[in-house]
């Protein structure tokens, strides 16, 4: 049998793309490998948003060259291939770096993987897909498998807004949706196997315009509604959303649909007027601020998290205050944030104004010590309530189980091994670092537990 190794960077877009890859080459004998020396393939599934992102992967790159030339010494082949963002942005220079690449291919080609495998083996040369064609992509690839009762589901690939600071127009193409009835097929099947959970997956993912059945188009909210009609479906999430796409009926499917749960990701990336319209975001600190209280309003259970870009060229101290003062203001459960670096081929990447890097950490550090504290505010806010847990795997401790609450924090609860899969309700007795842990308060589905 063949072993297939993949590295996986970046979001949960790449973490479904991955899980594909390894769908793909099942069928071809292709079993996981724990490590690169056991493996016939290595993939490199890439992530271009952070800093540094190509420098990290041409230097794991190298370290693969060495391991491909110690398996040439020892008389085996492996082959090497890059995939995702960096391989669409940049095929043609890991073409011309690294020799030791046999293939690269971009997100939108993924399911040519297979085909091109082939030809590398063949020694055709290396091998070069990053065509836009993401239709052929989800036609083509195999019945997704579910692992375990928490699922990603890719509803929506690529994105038009083109913020200035971001690679993923480039990357990944204008916004492609999925057809309705091929997303219902998918949910249908994870169910099937025990899934209760699915999280749908967009770069734009609330931009989401699908061709229903009925020949219309729907938008997410429509969607989730009928993915809600799914028998054993428990729980939906989707991510990541754009407050321009955050419509009326998107809200009121917050307020109607109880397997919507109460957490949403909605990136602001700063609090700054000024620094919004130069980010080229399409929405004002004003017009972000009334829609959290519309969604508050429609939910008030609901728990909020965001993203944050701070250093932006041009960014002031006032513009940053700016978005302390929104932070505040909003209260976030949760917040991902990070100091502004360039990227080739953005607009940003060629502003004049870049802040002084030793400027752009002391006001990264501000930001995540107040959003730390809000976080860790929110989760004790938790503590003493009781809310279902979907239990996903064991805890290191015997008998142990971890699974997500309603606001994805993880939830350590003793003697619940047996319930794994399942939902049940659960008492938060402490608020941890960076998780929670809970007593079992009784089963609130049996019937979920025994589907298991
Ligand atoms: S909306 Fe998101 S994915 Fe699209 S360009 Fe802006 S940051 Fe990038």
């Amino acid at each position: 049998m063949k072993k297939l190794f993949i590295k996986t960077y970046g979001c949960q877009m790449n973490v479904y793309d991955s899980a594909r890859i390894a769908d793909l080459l099942m069928p071809l004998g292709y079993a996981a490998a724990d490590a690169p020396d056991d493996a016939d393939i290595v993939v490199l599934n890439t992530c271009h948003i952070r800093e540094k992102a190509a420098e990290k992967v041409y230097s794991e790159l190298g370290r693969l060259r060495r391991l491909k030339e110690q398996k040439a010494e020892q008389g085996s082949r492996m082959l090497i291939a890059v995939a995702g963002c960096v391989a669409q942005a940049e095929g043609d220079e890991i073409v011309r770096r690294q020799n030791a690449v046999d293939i690269v291919v971009g997100p939108q080609a993924l399911h040519r993987i297979p085909e091109m495998i082939a030809r590398a083996e063949r020694h055709e040369g290396r091998v070069l897909e990053t065509d836009f064609v993401p239709d052929e992509k989800f036609d083509s690839l195999p019945a997704v498998r579910a692992e375990g009762p928490a699922a990603f589901l890719t509803i929506q690939e690529g994105c038009d807004k083109f913020c200035t600071f971001c690679v993923v127009p480039y990357t990944r193409g204008a916004e492609f949706s999925r057809p309705v009835a091929q997303i219902e097929m998918e949910a249908q099947r994870l169910v099937e196997h025990g899934v209760r959970e699915i999280t749908l997956l967009g770069q734009n993912v609330n931009a989401y315009r699908g061709a229903g059945s009925d020949k219309s188009v729907w938008g997410l909210a429509r969607l989730l509604r009928a993915l809600a009609q799914i028998e054993g479906l428990k729980r939906l999430r989707y991510t990541t959303s754009h407050p321009c796409d955050m419509s009326d009926d998107l809200i009121d499917a917050h307020r109607d649909l109880q397997q919507l749960m109460p957490f949403l990701h909605l990136p602001v990336q700063s609090g700054s007027d000024r620094v919004l319209e130069a980010m080229n975001r399409h929405h004002t600190r004003d017009h972000y601020l009334r829609l959290v209280e519309k969604i508050r309003a429609a939910r008030n259970d609901i728990a909020l998290s965001s993203d944050f870009v701070v250093g932006f060229p041009g960014e002031t101290d006032e513009d940053f205050e700016e978005t302390m003062a929104l932070v505040r203001e909003v209260k976030y459960a949760q917040a991902f944030s990070f100091k502004y670096s360039a990227r080739p081929g953005t607009p940003a990447a060629a502003a004049r104004k870049q802040v002084p890097e030793n400027v752009k950490s002391e006001r990264l550090q501000a930001l995540q010590f107040l959003l730390g504290e809000q976080q860790v505010e929110f989760a004790k806010s938790c503590e003493g309530r009781s809310m279902q847990v979907l239990f996903e795997g064991r805890g290191r401790k015997s008998g142990q189980a971890v699974g997500r609450s309603p606001y994805l924090q993880p939830v350590h609860v003793d003697h619940a091994e047996d319930l794994i899969g399942g939902i049940h309700d659960v008492t938060i007795a402490r608020a941890l670092p960076n998780s929670l842990s809970g007593t079992l308060l009784r089963t609130a589905q049996p019937e979920a537990a025994a589907a298991n």
